[in-house]
This record gives structure tokens, sequence and C-alpha cells, in this order.
């Protein structure tokens, strides 16, 4: 029965991968719709011959990574489970020392290495893939520090989490999930806060804008839409990659603007302006309050559904295996695999929200600088430095796209462009 089990969860893993190989390397038409091509949005009018191919493939092989990333990960846990690792993983806790109460920080820690290990592989190809195409910079050994901090920040969070989370379990077994969640507000709000202070800085080194020129105008615009200067950052990442970014994290008195030194260093100072009014656009409207309430709303959801889905198999299945009992901490790949298979379906929820507050962030940015050229080539900039697809297949957007896609962002330029121009 479990040899079978495994051998149906393996099958069905490779059935999805290569839907997705179809479905990305010969169903999706990379094509622009006709009205589209030759305009400004067309990569054919701003990539030569060789980058246009380049991004292409790079795309359809990111994709494909991506899709199977995440599935990658349910399947290792449910291997794990069904062939007894758990089991092995809580004598191991219980063997190695009498210790009660480090029983399960030291199961946590195995099952953690053995999920990371399993799915290195998978990581280690994605960051060769980017180096292959020239978009990290980062070498092997600067991307193993991040990978090891990302190990260990992982399993301090869950170690906070899960002990409390079981406890739970065992004190309300119909109650757990909202006690749970109830805990989870405090808790994600003290992360968000944290964050910027603490946890990014561990990556990269963060610093107040080096370029005093520069500075100056970002502070004037800044001025204009009330945003304190010292909540302006510049972060190292040109010894990691060659994409441009920007971004708004933290909350209260550490939420802050960050801008990659990529951008600073590649765009005119005018492309670097319309980058900041976008980012302003997201802490002025307090995006990331929306996204913080947004994401306890799902998580309310997604813990109930988890409480029942557990339950379900433990009824299903609990006289069989003793390590679907809630409660029992062999659970504890049920748990991941169903959390993070309920975070895949929500997704295409989460960056359709996503995508809707970065619109708004475009359309700010235009009308706060109102100069279309700069912004349609930064786009096109951001484009290029990242292979990125303008015009990606539906699944891809729906699935992964944070951001409008580069068609429809520099399109709504265009338009901008054309309808200021006729008054
Ligand atoms: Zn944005």
């Amino acid at each position: 029965m479990v040899r079978k089990l495994g051998v149906y969860a393996v099958l069905a893993f490779v059935l999805y991968g290569l839907f997705f190989y179809w479905y990305l390397f010969h169903f999706a038409d990379p094509k622009l719709p006709f009205e589209f091509q030759g305009t400004k949005a067309d990569p054919a009018t701003f990539l030569n011959g060789r980058e246009l191919m380049l991004s292409e493939e790079y795309s359809e092989i990111r994709n494909l990574l991506f899709f199977l990333a995440e599935p990658f990960e349910w399947l290792v846990y449910f291997l794990i489970l069904i062939f007894g690792l758990s089991n092995v993983f809580k004598r191991w806790a219980e063997d190695s020392t009498k210790y009660k109460l480090l029983h399960t920080p030291i199961y946590l820690f195995w099952l953690s290495l053995a999920a990371y290990i399993a799915t290195l592989p998978l990581s280690y190809i994605s960051y060769s893939l980017s180096k292959t195409y020239h978009i990290s910079t980062q070498t092997f050994p600067s991307w193993m520090k991040d990978e090891l901090i990302d190990f260990w920040i992982n399993y301090g969070t869950w170690l906070v989490i899960v002990p409390v989370l079981y406890w739970l379990m065992k004190k309300s077994t119909k109650r757990w999930w909202f006690y749970g969640w109830l805990l989870s507000v405090p808790f994600t709000l003290f992360m968000m806060f944290l964050q910027p202070v603490i946890i990014d800085p561990l990556y990269n080194d963060f610093y107040p804008l080096k370029n005093k020129e520069l500075e100056a105008k970002i502070l004037q615009l800044a001025d204009k839409a009330d945003i304190p200067a010292q909540h302006v950052f510049e972060v190292d990442m040109a010894e990691k990659t060659n994409a441009l970014n920007a971004y708004v994290t933290g909350i209260g008195s550490n939420a802050r603007i960050v801008l990659w030194d990529t951008t600073l260093n590649r765009l005119t100072d005018e492309q670097i302006l319309l980058i900041m009014a976008h980012e302003m656009c997201h802490y002025v409207e307090k995006h990331i309050y929306w996204g913080i309430g947004g994401y306890l709303l799902l998580s309310l959801l997604g813990l109930y559904l988890t409480y029942r889905i557990m339950n379900w198999v433990q009824n299903r299945l609990g006289k069989e295996w003793k390590t679907v009992k809630v409660g029992d901490i062999r659970s504890l790949p049920l748990f991941f695999m169903i959390v993070s298979i309920l975070l895949f379906a929500a997704s295409p929820l989460v960056n359709l929200a996503s995508r809707y507050q970065e619109t708004r962030a475009d359309r700010y940015a235009i009308e706060m600088t109102k100069n279309p050229e700069a912004a349609i080539t930064s786009f096109q900039e951001l484009a290029k430095s990242g292979l990125t697809q303008v015009h990606p297949p539906l699944l891809v957007k729906i699935f992964r796209y944070t951001h409008p896609t580069m068609l429809e962002r520099i399109s709504m330029l265009e338009q901008y462009e054309i309808e200021h121009r006729q008054d």
C-alpha cells in the first residue's frame, strides 16, 4: 500500500511536470497580439535578436522551474511521511537526549534538513541557470552563504511556531487553528517590523544613498509625498545580480523604500525618479498594511482548512498510520504539505491583488513625474536587465506575476503619452 502510494505520487508529479513542459515550450505562443506589434511594448523594438532569443529561452526554463518547485516540495513531504522518515526523525530526537523539551527542536531540525537537502538541487539549478544567462553575478560561496542563512531563518521561525502550534493541537482539538491564528497576528506584525533591520541585513548591506546629487533629487520628490528622508535606502546588490529593482518594506518606524544599487548605477536620473515615484505610491498608500491585512484574513481561512483536512486524513488513515495523528509531532510533514498546497492555490488571488496595487503605483508614478519617455525606457531597461518576458503565457501570469506584465505596463504609459500629447 505504502509503496503503491509512493509510486502514484511520483507518477503524478512526473505527469504534472510533463504537462507544464508541454504548456510552456509548445502550447504557449510567445508572439505579441497583433495590435501591440511594433509598439514600444514590443521587445523587438528594444532588444536585439540575441537578447530576444535569450529572454524567451531563459523565461521558459525559469517558468518550468517555478511550476516544478512547489509540487516537488509537496512530493518530498509526502514521501517523508509515507516512508516512515518522520518516525525515524522522532526516534532520533528521543534517543539523542532525555530532555523532553528538546525533542521537538531536534525533530524539526532533522525534518528541515531533509527537506532542505531534497530541494537543494532545484535551487542550485535555478542559481546556475541565472548565472549562465548573466543575470546572477553571485559567486558560489556567496550563494551558498545566502542559502544557509535561509535555512537557519526558516528553522528559527518554525522553532517558535511549531512547539506552540502542537501544544495548541493537544490542548484544543477543535479550536487550535483559531488560537494559532490569534497568536500569528502579533507574531506576523513583529516579524514585519524586524524584517528590514534584523533579517535583510543578514543578506546585504544597506546604507543611505551614496550619490548625494541624486539623493537631493530623490528626497525632493519624497518630500512632495511626505516621506521622511531617513526612510530611503540603497542596498548593495551589484555583487549578486545584474537585474534592477526597488521595493518598500517594513512597518511603523522601520518602514522604508529600498533602491538596489544596480538600479541607481544603470538608469538615468529621470528613470530613477520614475521608479522612486512608483515605490512612493506603495509607501503613501500603505500597500504593505493592506497586504498584511489580506494575508491575515487568508491565513485564518487557510488554518481552518488545514484543520479540516488534517482531521479528514486522520480519520481516513489514522488507524494504519500513527504519523498522521493531529497533535503528534510526526504529522508535521503533513501540516507543511497542506499549508504549502493552500499557499500555492491562493497565489492567483494574492498575485491579482498585488497586480492591482502595482498598476496603481505605475499610474501614480507617471502622474507624479509626467515623463512617459523616461518611464517607458526604464521599463524597457528593467525587462532587458532581467531578461523578463514581456508577454508571458496566461498560467505564468496568473501564478507568478505580482506585477502587471511589461506589455501592460508599457502600453499603459504609451496610452498616457498619447492622451497627454493631445492637450
Ligand atoms: Zn511596485
